[in-house]
């Protein structure tokens, strides 16, 4: 586990490394590069998941499956919320089932902590989970849009049996008003920051912002983003916006 600057969560935790790009939200995806700065360093976990491709490093598509770390949330006395799968996404092809079976165990025998997961991939998600794995009350189950070419993924997230379903709009690069949060409990919205960033449409949020209220899902803002995403600030509508799913629904 490792303590993250993260804002909607505490704690991070990889039981699985690696993955392939999937849409264009992942076009400057921060684990692919933290991926190759950590097999750089020599850390076996991450070697050969990603290999360099003009002058960027890319997933390779491998995968690593790191069973000395489903114990790990045992080790942890202090409850803590917990994003799972921060350098690779739970559901990707090469993750087997009978591995998210083990992340499901490690998170059942753990209900201090609430664990959030997160994958573009909601569709396996389903495959996987319904009728098969239990609904696990400290587990919270979302999906990653970054523009209305991929809203469908909402649509799968509501076919999830899940405590709480969520979706994180980072980083937002177009327009998702076609989208709604019908039966969603939670949304999280970000511009993309660093380098390349591409710019965030404030109407954008207003537009979220607008689904939030009319589906009676919390709202949080992580960032404006940017080149200088300290300078650009988590300020929307005069405020901050750290609201967090109310358990109960
Ligand atoms: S799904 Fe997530 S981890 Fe995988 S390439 Fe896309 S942004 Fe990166």
């Amino acid at each position: 586990m490792a303590d993250t600057s993260i804002e909607w969560t505490d704690a991070t935790w990889n039981p699985v490394a690696g993955c392939s790009v999937m849409s264009a939200g992942c076009t400057n995806c921060y684990a692919m590069r933290m991926a190759a700065r950590l097999e750089a360093m020599g850390l076996e976990k991450y070697r050969g998941l990603t290999r360099k491709t003009g002058g960027r490093a890319k997933w390779t598509g491998q995968i690593y499956l790191d069973e000395a770390s489903l114990n790990v949330p045992e080790t942890w006395s202090k409850p803590r919320n917990v994003f799972v799968n921060s350098m690779s996404d739970l559901f990707h092809p090469n993750v087997p089932g009978s591995f998210v079976e083990k992340v499901w165990a490690s998170m059942a025998r753990t209900p201090r902590h609430t664990f959030q997961i997160l994958t573009k991939r909601p569709d396996r998600m389903v495959d996987i989970l319904n009728g098969n794995l239990p609904v696990l009350p400290n587990v919270w189950l979302g999906t990653s849009v970054e523009d209305d070419r991929v809203l469908g993924r909402l649509d799968d997230l509501r076919n999830v049996r899940a405590a709480v379903r969520f979706v994180s709009f980072e980083p937002l690069i177009g327009s998702v008003t076609r989208g709604n949060l019908k039966n969603i409990h939670w949304a999280i919205v970000g511009g993309e920051s660093g380098p390349n960033a591409r710019p965030l449409n404030s109407h954008w949020v207003d537009e979220i912002f607008g689904m939030c209220e009319d589906a009676g899902a919390a709202f949080f803002f992580k960032q404006w983003g940017g080149k200088n995403k300290k300078a650009a600030g988590r300020i929307y509508r005069e405020r901050t916006w750290d609201e967090m799913p109310a358990l109960s629904m």
